[in-house]
């Protein structure tokens, strides 16, 4: 008869801590311009059907310093030639801040090039 002898475990301290992939903070909102729900990649900043956004960033994309949260209406947008991506210039509807955003992926082509020919 075999003595069965359960395997040394190999590793018995857990190593560390396990590494974190990096992550971005995904947030998904519901637009309060046109109710869309926008499902956020970590860019996401504004609405791809209407391009309404909120007023969360106060400097710089993504740094969401602002606790403002009004509605930021898309006044214009330029095409930029260094990467033929639109800046689309923003208002705040609540306190008139201005705040400039690179267009997102899958916004609504014909509502850039609207504003971009205003
Ligand atoms: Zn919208
Ligand atoms: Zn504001």
């Amino acid at each position: 008869m075999k003595n069965f002898k359960s395997p040394p475990n190999p590793s018995s301290k857990k190593r560390g801590e396990i590494k974190k992939n990096f992550m971005r903070i995904k947030e998904n909102f519901v637009c309060g311009n046109c109710g869309f729900e926008v499902v956020g990649d970590g860019y996401t900043d504004h609405c791809p059907k209407c391009l309404w956004g909120k007023h969360v960033d106060e400097e710089i994309p993504g740094d969401r310093a602002s606790d403002c949260r009004g509605l930021m209406e898309p006044m214009a947008a330029k095409l930029q030639s260094a990467n033929f991506k639109y800046k689309i210039e923003y208002k705040c509807t609540k306190c008139r801040h201005r705040f400039n955003v690179r267009e997102g992926e899958g916004d609504d082509r014909e509502i850039l090039f609207k504003l971009a020919a205003e």
